[in-house]
C-alpha cells in the first residue's frame, strides 16, 4: 500500500513538473517569440541586416515600400522615394530612426500562432500618417537646400510630412564612401535627430514668459534706436523701429525690444520656460526619441542673456519639439504628441493601432490664447495675408545667425486656425537667408498641399 502511494505521488510530481515546464515555455514563447523571429541572424527574413518582408504604406494606403520577389521595392516616383526616405528607411539600414529599422518585427508580420510568413513575402503592413504627396511638395519647397519641413495635425498628433534634406534616391544610392559633398548628415532625419539655432522663432517663448511674468506688459512701450548697449557690448536690430508695443515688437521681430524683455525676465525664468515648453528635454514619438535642445543660464552675463531671449547665444531647438509647442499654442495650451505610425497589420490580417494618442499641457490656456492673437497679428501686420490664400495663419519667422560668413538659417513656424485643417508646421531652410521670405514661401506651398490633403480625406 505504501509503495503504491509513493509511486502515485512521484508520478504526480513528475506531471506537475512537466506542466510547469510547458507553461513556462508557452509563456516565454508568447513574450519573446516576436523577438526570436526578428532576430537579425534569421536569414529567412533579413538580407544585409535589413528586413525583407512587409510593406510601409502612407495614410491613403499608397505603398511606399514593399518586399517583392526577395528584394525591396520602393514607390515608382523618384521624388516620393526621396521625400519619404528618412521616414521609410534606406536599403542598408543607415537611417537609424526609420520604420524599416524600428518596426522590423511588425514588418515581418510575426504573430504567435502562425509565426513568420517570410517565405510567402506576405509580412506585415505598417501604415503611416505621412502623406506621400504632401511630402513630395515639401521636398520640392526646400528647393535643394538642406533643412526640414514638418506638418502635423495638432488635434490628432498625426504627422503629414516630415521631410529631411539632403536626401537621396534609394533606387540610385550615391556612393557616400567616396563622395560626401552635399550629403552632410544625410542619414539623419533632421526633424527628429538634429538641433539648430532658433533665432527669432524663440521670441515666441520669450513673449509667452513675458505675458505670465511682466505686469502691465501689454501697456508697455519698447524703444528701438537700431541698437542698444548691454554691459558695454552691442545688441543690433535689423532696423530702427522706434517706439513699439509688444504686439508690434513681435510682428517686426525687434531685437532691442526682446533683449530688454529677456533682461527683465532673467535667465532662470527663460530656462524654466524652455524646459516646461519641452524644448530642452527629449520627448518620445512612437519608438523614437527626438533630440533635446539647449538653453544655458547666463546669470552674470546680461549681453548673452539678452541674445538668448532673441534665440541666439547658445540656444538650440529640435524642429519637432518646436512643432509640438506650436501645436500647444494652437490647441488651448495642450500639446498632442506628434506620431507617424498609425497602425500595424500582421500577416494574419489583424490590425492594431500602434501608438495611442497622448497629450500633455505645456502652456497655460490663457497664455496660449494670447500667443494665438499675437501670431495672427504677425501675419496681418507683417507677412501679408495675401501671401497665404485661404489660410487662417498664425506664424513667426526666424532668421538665425549661424556665425562666420554663412547665410543665416531661415525659419517659419506656426499653425492654422482653420477648423477643418488644424495643422501646425515648422520650416527650416539651412543657410536659406530671410525667414519670412524664403521659409514663409516654402511654408505656404506645403500648407496649401496639406490643407488639400486633410480636406480631401
Ligand atoms: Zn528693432
Amino acid at each position: 500500500m505504501n509503495r503504491v502511494k509513493t509511486r502515485t505521488i512521484t508520478a504526480l510530481v513528475l506531471v506537475a513538473a512537466m506542466l510547469a515546464g510547458l507553461l513556462f515555455y508557452v509563456f516565454t514563447y508568447l513574450q519573446n517569440g516576436a523577438e526570436w523571429a526578428s532576430f537579425q541572424a534569421n536569414r529567412n527574413v533579413y538580407t544585409n541586416g535589413l528586413v525583407l518582408t512587409g510593406s510601409v504604406v502612407d495614410r491613403n494606403g499608397t505603398v511606399l515600400t514593399s518586399a517583392r520577389d526577395g528584394s525591396r521595392w520602393y514607390h515608382a516616383d523618384d521624388e516620393i522615394r526621396k521625400a519619404t526616405l528618412h521616414v521609410v528607411g534606406d536599403r542598408s539600414g543607415n537611417i537609424g530612426t526609420s520604420v524599416l529599422n524600428r518596426y522590423s518585427s511588425q514588418l515581418i508580420g510575426y504573430d504567435p500562432i502562425n509565426g513568420v510568413y517570410s517565405l510567402s513575402d506576405r509580412g506585415g503592413t505598417v501604415q503611416l500618417s505621412i502623406d506621400a504627396e504632401v511630402s513630395r511638395v515639401a521636398l520640392e519647397a526646400l528647393n535643394g537646400a538642406s533643412g526640414t519641413i514638418a506638418v502635423y495635425n495638432y488635434k490628432t498628433g498625426e504627422i503629414l510630412c516630415m521631410v529631411s534634406s539632403p536626401t537621396f534616391d534609394p533606387d540610385h544610392e550615391p556612393d557616400l564612401s567616396s563622395d560626401t559633398a552635399g550629403y552632410e548628415g544625410v542619414y539623419l532625419n533632421r526633424a527628429v535627430s538634429s538641433t539648430f539655432t532658433p533665432g527669432s522663432i524663440f521670441k515666441l517663448v520669450t513673449a509667452a514668459a513675458a505675458i505670465e511674468n511682466i505686469e502691465g506688459l501689454f501697456d508697455m512701450r519698447f524703444d528701438c534706436p537700431g541698437s542698444i548697449e548691454v554691459d558695454g557690448k552691442t545688441i543690433n536690430c535689423h532696423s530702427t523701429h522706434g517706439s513699439l508695443s509688444l504686439g508690434n515688437a513681435l510682428a517686426v521681430s525687434c531685437n532691442c525690444a526682446f533683449a530688454e524683455i529677456a533682461m527683465m525676465l532673467g535667465s532662470d525664468t527663460l530656462a524654466q520656460y524652455a524646459k516646461v515648453y519641452g524644448l530642452t528635454e527629449s520627448f518620445s514619438m512612437d519608438s523614437i526619441a527626438a533630440a533635446a535642445g539647449n538653453y544655458d543660464l547666463h546669470e552674470d552675463d546680461s549681453w548673452e542673456l539678452a541674445w538668448s531671449g532673441i534665440g541666439q547665444s547658445t540656444d538650440l531647438v529640435n524642429p519637432l519639439a518646436f512643432l509640438r509647442l506650436m501645436g500647444a499654442y494652437a490647441n488651448e495650451g495642450v500639446a498632442v504628441t506628434p506620431r507617424f505610425v498609425l497602425s500595424v497589420t500582421g500577416a494574419s490580417g489583424i490590425r492594431t493601432t500602434i501608438t495611442p494618442q497622448t497629450s500633455e499641457r505645456l502652456v497655460n490656456a490663457k497664455t496660449a490664447n494670447a500667443m494665438r492673437e499675437l501670431m495672427a497679428y504677425n501675419v496681418t501686420a507683417n507677412y501679408g495675408t495675401a501671401n497665404y490664400p485661404g489660410l487662417d495663419l498664425c506664424a513667426k519667422s526666424g532668421t538665425a545667425e549661424v556665425g562666420g560668413d554663412a547665410q543665416p538659417h531661415a525659419w517659419f513656424a506656426g499653425f492654422l486656425r482653420n477648423e477643418d485643417a488644424p495643422l501646425a508646421f515648422v520650416v527650416l531652410i539651412e543657410n536659406g537667408g530671410s525667414g519670412s521670405k524664403v521659409a514663409g514661401a516654402a511654408a505656404n506651398r506645403v500648407l496649401q498641399a496639406a490643407v488639400a490633403a486633410v480636406r480631401g480625406s
